[in-house]
């Protein structure tokens, strides 16, 4: 039973709790593990003064960019019909806005976009076909985003795909010589090296995900955020993850600090990861405990099932006010070339970047 005294002991300690983050502030990004070059960049803007939110606009924009990063902007893996759709948000702690877009086609640098929505509109959000009119308004060039190695990796996806009765139209006809998958792909793509034949077929089957999420504090205690992706590979066409949604893939709060995140979006969406992590810290937990209590209400809406968790991984990257921050992910590790290495998250406190190791909820 709640007594008055209780209850009354209770409310004083949540508004004590619930004050503005205090502490001395410097300068620091943090990033999702692919974010190393963009952590330095940012750090250069913020040690020449810059604002936040362009440090970490201008420090994804590298990923953005790169036609090697398959999982953000230009190169990033396709939606099931071959067309690469990204989506992006950015929020900027000192004037308290955010902007956001979805589904952008033919734009190599959504999180740009996502700027001007926060700064050149009276919304928030604008998605697809007039995201990419908004863009061409002020002067973004559409171009084709998807390079010859995302197209390979999309067609040879194609190919996997069978009905129950082992057949797929894409592939060779039922009058063809028979062949081993291997042997076929090289007939098909005689050009192509099997090294990138190995990388598309390892797509075709494990679908990555992949994103970049951004967050920056300076010396002045001013905090930004941006996340940016293409989102899930071979996606229904429309498909929106979390990283546009403020509130899931990214939020700030100029009083407290900043979360966002990457890996399965869905999940994120069901518990607005990013808002949660903010709301706990501002109620007096650590970076790492916020963001483990975020992946805790993640694990519940499975009922704490291993073995449906371990279908999927997502991690939470937080930044408070004073500096502190943390990665955590749902699992320890993830396999790559049949290792487990643990999940990490890039940090740039001022000299070179550098990865650390993620908390985790769940030992695999
Ligand atoms: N969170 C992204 C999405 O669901 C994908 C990822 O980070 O891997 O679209």
């Amino acid at each position: 039973m709640i007594t008055r005294r209780h209850w009354l002991t209770g409310t004083a300690a949540a508004a004590a709790a619930a004050q503005t983050i205090q502490g001395a502030a410097r300068n620091i990004v943090v990033a999702s593990s692919n974010g190393l070059r963009a952590c330095a960049r940012a750090m250069e803007i913020l040690k020449g003064g810059g604002d936040t939110l362009d440090a970490v606009i201008a420090g994804v924009n590298i990923n953005e960019e790169d036609p090697e990063d398959d999982s953000v902007g230009y190169g990033g893996l396709p939606n099931e019909e071959g067309v690469v759709e990204l989506d992006a948000s950015v929020m900027h702690g000192p004037t308290r806005r955010g902007g956001s877009v979805a589904g952008l086609r033919g734009i190599k640098t959504p999180s740009k976009v996502a700027r001007l929505v926060m700064e050149q509109t009276d919304h928030i959000m604008l998605v697809g076909e007039g995201a990419l009119r908004f863009a061409k308004a002020y002067g973004f060039r559409e171009e084709n985003l998807l390079t010859e190695k995302s197209r390979l990796a999309w067609l040879v996806w194609k190919r996997s795909l069978r009905d129950a009765g082992g057949h797929n139209n894409w592939s060779d006809g039922l009058d063809a010589p028979p062949s081993k998958a291997t042997a076929e792909l090289r007939r098909m793509f005689p050009g192509v090296s099997d090294e990138l034949l190995a990388y598309a077929w390892d797509r075709a089957v494990n679908p990555p995900a992949g994103t970049i999420n951004c967050l920056a504090l300076n010396s002045k205690g001013e905090i930004s955020g941006v996340t940016t992706t293409s989102g899930l590979a071979w996606k229904i066409p429309g498909r929106v993850g979390d990283s546009p949604i403020l509130g899931a893939g990214l939020y700030v709060d100029q009083d407290v600090g900043g979360a966002g995140s990457t890996g399965r979006g869905e999940e994120n969406i069901r518990v607005a990861g990013a808002h949660t992590i903010v709301e706990n810290l501002r109620h007096g937990m650590t970076p790492k405990e916020a963001c483990l209590d975020a992946l805790k209400r993640i694990a519940r809406n499975y009922d704490n099932d291993r073995e449906r968790l371990a279908r999927f991984d997502i991690s939470f990257y937080a930044l408070r006010k004073d500096g502190a921050y943390a990665g955590a992910s749902l699992w320890s590790g993830a396999a790559r070339r049949g290792q487990l290495r643990p999940r990490q998250f890039a940090v740039n406190d001022g000299d070179r970047s550098r990865l650390e190791n993620c908390g985790y909820l769940l030992e695999r």
